[in-house]
């Protein structure tokens, strides 16, 4: 039977935790009586610095449930990314299947039993996709779509309305943890994994207590990350640009020699309107050239994996 550890990250989470920790071990006693999962297996909250009483409640929690609870305290505030991440690969080591969740109850619990059918089907990463928005204020559902659209713009690998509710095998977190960058967008990251994978869609709910731990201006940090770390689009547009500059520069070259020609200018003014534009093109142009360079430098410090070797058959395997 396989052991499912759920990683929750938490972020002065005091108000939500009594609703939330009770909420996770009931769908762990659940799906243990189904048959589903091991009796051992846990759910790990990772507390992300808080400065409330969050830690002390995982530790009460840990103290009365000491084989469903885990906790994991880090030493300071790194954000909800290497919270989880950190949640992740501890909790890789000591169970075969992890489900990630956030501690506010928004994402429904329930589906964590369809990802476990999924799992048990062959599927190494099933995502939780919200099926509307309808909870969500207007503000927060158009600017995340917009963000959807942009990322997918930019080349971006991205589930639609997929945060960071998802399942995830022992093998899919490991191939993960080579991903040694520190400008991490999770949600990037997963889909380039490859293997089977799989879709629950729920509501997305309220937060069930507290306030949201992601102001706009996190919200927009977590976007420029998830574009500047994934994709050097943007400097292949500085070098379009600059291809199209010189092509106006030219267009203007004409226009400038015609006009000269005909007698209608004033002295001077040909020779600097073709040093303007050839100049400001060319100029662009090889900022988008460096760009380039830069940009594979990038990808290349990041040393991802290049591939992720799902299977061998050969006449060795078996053998041993
Ligand atoms: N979180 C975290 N560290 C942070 C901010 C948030 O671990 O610095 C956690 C938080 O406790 C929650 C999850 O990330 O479990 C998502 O945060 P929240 O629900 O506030 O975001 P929203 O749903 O409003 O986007
Ligand atoms: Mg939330």
């Amino acid at each position: 039977m396989d052991k499912l550890g759920i990683v929750v990250p938490c972020y002065n989470e005091e108000e939500v935790f009594p609703l939330s920790e009770p909420a996770l071990r009931g769908v762990l006693d659940d799906l243990v009586a189904k048959g589903k999962i091991a009796p051992d297996s846990f759910v790990m909250f990772v507390n992300d610095g808080s400065r409330d009483a969050t830690w002390e409640l995982i530790e009460a929690a840990h103290e009365a449930h000491p084989v469903q609870v885990y906790g994991v305290k880090l030493a300071g505030n790194v954000g909800h990314q290497y919270a989880l991440t950190a949640g992740l690969l501890t909790a890789m080591n000591l169970c075969d299947v992890t489900v990630s969740i956030d501690a506010d109850l928004q994402d429904d619990v329930k589906v964590i039993e369809e990802m476990i059918d999924k799992y048990h089907e062959g599927c190494d990463i099933v995502y939780g996709v919200r099926s509307d928005r309808a909870t969500d204020s207007f503000f927060k559902r158009t600017t995340a779509q917009s963000f959807y659209r942009l990322m997918a713009g930019m080349g971006v690998k991205t589930v639609y309305n997929h945060a960071d509710f998802r399942l995830m095998s022992k093998r899919a977190v490991e191939q993960f943890s080579k991903y040694q960058e520190t400008n991490l967008f999770i949600r990037g990251i997963v889909p380039t994994l490859g293997y089977k994978t799989d879709s629950v869609y729920y509501q997305r709910l309220e937060r069930a207590a507290g306030v949201s731990k992601y102001p706009l201006s996190k919200m927009l940090a977590l976007a420029f990350n998830g574009i500047s770390s994934f994709s050097i689009k943007p400097i292949s547009l500085i070098l379009g640009a600059g291809f199209v500059m010189i092509l106006v520069a030219i267009a203007a070259a004409v226009y400038a020699i015609v006009s000269y020609c005909v007698g209608v200018t004033v002295p001077g003014w040909t020779s600097l309107m073709l040093s303007i534009w050839f100049i400001g093109g060319l100029q662009l142009l090889a900022i988008g050239l460096v760009g380039q360079y830069i940009g594979k430098i990038y990808i290349e410090v990041k040393h991802r994996p290049r591939y992720n070797i799902e299977k061998v058959l050969s006449d060795e395997s078996g053998k041993n």
